[in-house]
């Protein structure tokens, strides 16, 4: 089986590391596709958890679609950023 790759950002699926951070991120933290995607750099898990507070998520993309309340800029000033 191949690997997926997901974004840290958005938590978007890819089929390989050149498609990933070579198309635009809609969650880059500088804004709306101000960047590309970023390769998350953990595995795949069954469970993610954000690093800044430890909230469970079951996908990278539900984690990166709500804000955190422990973020270092700020009470829910940014997503829940996933841990390795
Ligand atoms: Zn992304
Ligand atoms: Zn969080």
């Amino acid at each position: 089986m191949m690997p997926n790759f997901y974004c840290e950002y958005c938590g978007k699926k890819f089929p390989s590391i050149p498609s990933l951070t070579g198309a635009y991120c809609p969650k880059h933290p500088a804004g709306f596709s101000k960047g590309k995607h970023k390769l998350y750099e953990g595995g795949e898990k069954s469970q993610y958890f954000c690093k800044y507070c430890g909230a469970k998520f079951n996908s990278l993309q539900q984690l990166t679609s709500s804000s955190c309340p422990r973020h270092p800029d700020g009470f829910s000033k940014g997503k829940h950023a996933p841990a390795l």
